[in-house]
C-alpha cells in the first residue's frame, strides 16, 4: 500500500484543539485497521520544548527513547496504540540546526542555502522517514495559519503533496465559527479569511473542520462551502464537547473519517467505536460518584502543564468509575497558609513533577499532611525526592535533610550523582526515557502493578542519596522499587499507612483511557476508600445510616486487577 498523509492545519486562532483533533483522526484511522504514526511540526526555534518554561508552554512530554516534546504527542499516544520517538516531533529549531551544520560540512557544494529549497527539502525528509512502513501518517503543523513562522512548514506540505498526488494526502483544516449573541448568528467570515490564507500559499483545504458551541445547520455550512471552495459535505462541525473522549466519536458521526479514506482511496473499513462510547458513558455518568484529589503545585495557573497528570487521573476514575474533581492547589500558597484548609475535603493528595525551589516546602507540608492525617498520596519525580525529604526531617530526626537542588549546604538525601556532575559541568544532565524499575516481592508497589517488574519514563537531575538508605529504613520508609542496573531509588512506599507511594519516573506517560496506569487506579481506589471512610466517620458521628460503598470498592478491585492484565511493561 502506498503512504497515504494526512495534513492538519489551524487558522483563526491558537487553542481550537488541532492536537486533539488530530490524535482523534489517529483513532479513528486505527479503529480501520490502519497501521498509523502521527508528527507535530512546531515552527518555534527552540530545539524542544524541553527548556521552555511551563508556565508558557505547558508540559513536557517524554517519550519512551526519552525526547522531550509537544505535549501534543501525549494526546496522540493516549487516543491511539502508537507510540511516539525523537523524530515524531519536529521543531524549526531543529530544521534549522540541521540544515545549517550540512552547510558547514559543506554538504551544498557551494550553493546559496535558502529556506526554499533546502529548509523545505529537511521538513520534507523527515516527514519521509517518520512515514516509512506505516499506511498513514498525520502530521499536525503547530500555530496558526498567517504566522510567519508556519510559512516553511505550510509551503513544505504543499510541495509534498503536489509531488505524491491529490489522491495520497489531504489538507484538513480547523477553524472557529463563533456565535454571535448580540445578533444571535453564526459567524462565518473568519472561517472564510483563515481559508483564504491558505489558498495565498497555496494550499487548499480538503477538510474543513469548524469550532463551534452548536451544530451548524446546512446553510452555514453551504455559505462556508461557497465561499472556501469546499464540498459543503466537507464542511464539519466540531462541536465543543464536555470531554475530550468524545471528539472521535463526534467526528465519526459526522463520517469524517469514511469520507477522509474514500479521498485516499483507502479500502479500510471502521469497526464501530464501542469502546469510545462506553468511556464517554462512564465519565457522563460515573456509576460510583466522584472524589477530590489535590494536585499541589506551582504551575496551578496554567493547568496544561499538568496535562498527562490530569488525563491519567481521569483514566484511574473511568477505571473505577468515578468522577475525579481535580483540585489543584497552588505550592506557594500552602506555604504561607494553612494546611488544613487548603485542603479540607480533598480524599487524595498527589505531587506532580517540578522543578526549583519555589514551592518546596508547600509540596513538603501536604505530604506531611497526606502521611500524618493517612490521606492516600501519589508523589511523581520531586513528589518522591520531597516524600524523602519530609521523613528524614520529621521522621528521621535529619532537621537539614534537602536536594542539592535547593540548597549548597545540608544534608542532601537528594543529590546529583558523581557522574551526573561531570557531564553537569558539560551541560547537561537530565535522566531521560525508559528504564526498568525492579519492585519488592510483597510491596504496596508489586501489588498494584499486579508484577514485580516495569518500565517508566524519567525527567529529572536528582537521584535519592544511596548513603541515607540505611538510616531512612529503620525508621520505616521502604524502597519498593530499584532501578537494577543504576542502582537506583525508583519508588517508595510507607510501612503504617494505608496507601503512601511514590515514584521517581512519570508514570502519567504511559496512561490510556484504555489501559489505564496501575499506579493511578490504584490511587484513585484509595482515594475512593478515604472518601468513604470519611463519609462513615460523618455518618457515625450524627448516628445516621451509612452506606459504606462497598459494592463501589469491589468495583474498583475488580478493576485494578483486569488493568494489571493488560498493562505493558
Ligand atoms: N527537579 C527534580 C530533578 O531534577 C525533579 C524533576 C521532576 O520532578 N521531573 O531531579
Amino acid at each position: 500500500m502506498k503512504n497515504k498523509y494526512i495534513f492538519v492545519t489551524g487558522g483563526v486562532l491558537s487553542s481550537l484543539g488541532k492536537g486533539l483533533t488530530s490524535a482523534s483522526l489517529g483513532a479513528l484511522m486505527e479503529n480501520r485497521g490502519l497501521k498509523i504514526t502521527l508528527m507535530k511540526m512546531d515552527p518555534y526555534l527552540n530545539v524542544d520544548p524541553g527548556t521552555m518554561n511551563p508556565f508558557q508552554h505547558g508540559e513536557v512530554f517524554v517519550t519512551e527513547d526519552g525526547a522531550e516534546t509537544d505535549l501534543d504527542l501525549g494526546h496522540y499516544e493516549r487516543f491511539t496504540n502508537v507510540y511516539l520517538k525523537r523524530e515524531n516531533s519536529v521543531t524549526a529549531g531543529q530544521v534549522y540546526e540541521a540544515v545549517i551544520a550540512k552547510e558547514r560540512r559543506g554538504e551544498y557544494l557551494g550553493g546559496t542555502v535558502q529556506v526554499i529549497p533546502h529548509i523545505t527539502d529537511e521538513i520534507k525528509d523527515r516527514i519521509r522517514k517518520v512515514s516509512r512502513g506505516k499506511d498513514l501518517t498525520i502530521v499536525e503543523i503547530g500555530g496558526t495559519v498567517g504566522d510567519i513562522e508556519s510559512l516553511p512548514f505550510l509551503e513544505a506540505i504543499r510541495q509534498f503533496r503536489s509531488e505524491i498526488g491529490e489522491e495520497n494526502a489531504v489538507f484538513v483544516h480547523l477553524t472557529l465559527v463563533p456565535y454571535l449573541g448580540v445578533s444571535g448568528e453564526l459567524k462565518t467570515k473568519p472561517t472564510q479569511h483563515s481559508v483564504q490564507k491558505l489558498r495565498e500559499i497555496g494550499i487548499q483545504p480538503d477538510f474543513l473542520l469548524c469550532r463551534t458551541d452548536r451544530i451548524l445547520p446546512q446553510d452555514i455550512r453551504g455559505k462556508i462551502a461557497l465561499f472556501c471552495n469546499i464540498k459543503a459535505d466537507n464542511v464539519v462541525t466540531a462541536k465543543d464537547v464536555s470531554n475530550i473522549y468524545e471528539v472521535p466519536l463526534m467526528f465519526y458521526e459526522q463520517g469524517v473519517d469514511e469520507k477522509i479514506c474514500k479521498k485516499l482511496r483507502l479500502k479500510a473499513r471502521a469497526k464501530g467505536l464501542h469502546k469510545w462510547a462506553q468511556i464517554s458513558a462512564t465519565i457522563a455518568a460515573p456509576k460510583y460518584g466522584q472524589v477530590d484529589i489535590g494536585v499541589v503545585g506551582k504551575y496551578v495557573d496554567l493547568t496544561e502543564s499538568y496535562k498527562s497528570v490530569t488525563e491519567a487521573l481521569v483514566h484511574g476514575g473511568i477505571a473505577n468509575q468515578c468522577k475525579i474533581n481535580v483540585r489543584y492547589v497552588d505550592s506557594e500558597q500552602l506555604e504561607q497558609g494553612d494546611v488544613e484548609t487548603q485542603l479540607a475535603g480533598v480524599s487524595g493528595i498527589l505531587v506532580p513533577g517540578g522543578f526549583g525551589l519555589r514551592g518546596v516546602e508547600g509540596k513538603i507540608k501536604a505530604i506531611e499532611w497526606a502521611r500524618t492525617k493517612r490521606v492516600p498520596y501519589l508523589g511523581i519525580c520531586i513528589g518522591l525526592q520531597l516524600a524523602i525529604i519530609e521523613f528524614a526531617r520529621h521522621v528521621c530526626g535529619i532537621q537539614k535533610a534537602t536536594s542539592r537542588e535547593f540548597s549548597n549546604t545540608g544534608e542532601f538525601v537528594i543529590d546529583l550523582m558523581e557522574d551526573q556532575r561531570r557531564v553537569e559541568r558539560l551541560g547537561g544532565s537530565m535522566r531521560l526515557g525508559s528504564y526498568v524499575c525492579k519492585l519488592s516481592a510483597q510491596s504496596l508497589a508489586a501489588r498494584t502493578y499486579g508484577r514485580n517488574e516495569t518500565s517508566e519514563r524519567h525527567r529529572h537531575r536528582y537521584e535519592v542519596n544511596n548513603h541515607y538508605l540505611a538510616p531512612l529504613e529503620n525508621y520505616g520508609l521502604v524502597f519498593s522499587g530499584v532501578d537494577p542496573g543504576l542502582k537506583l531509588v525508583e519508588m517508595i512506599e510507607l510501612k503504617d499507612h494505608p496507601w503512601f507511594l511514590a515514584c521517581q519516573f512519570h508514570p502519567e506517560f504511559k496512561s490510556k483511557p484504555f489501559l489505564p496506569h496501575p499506579l493511578f487506579v490504584g490511587f484513585v481506589a484509595a482515594s475512593l476508600r478515604f472518601n468513604a471512610q470519611q463519609a462513615k466517620k460523618i455518618t457515625n458521628a450524627s448516628k445516621g445510616k451509612i452506606n459504606t460503598k462497598k459494592n463501589s470498592l469491589a468495583q474498583s478491585m475488580m478493576k485494578m486487577r483486569a488493568s494489571r492484565e493488560v498493562y505493558p511493561r
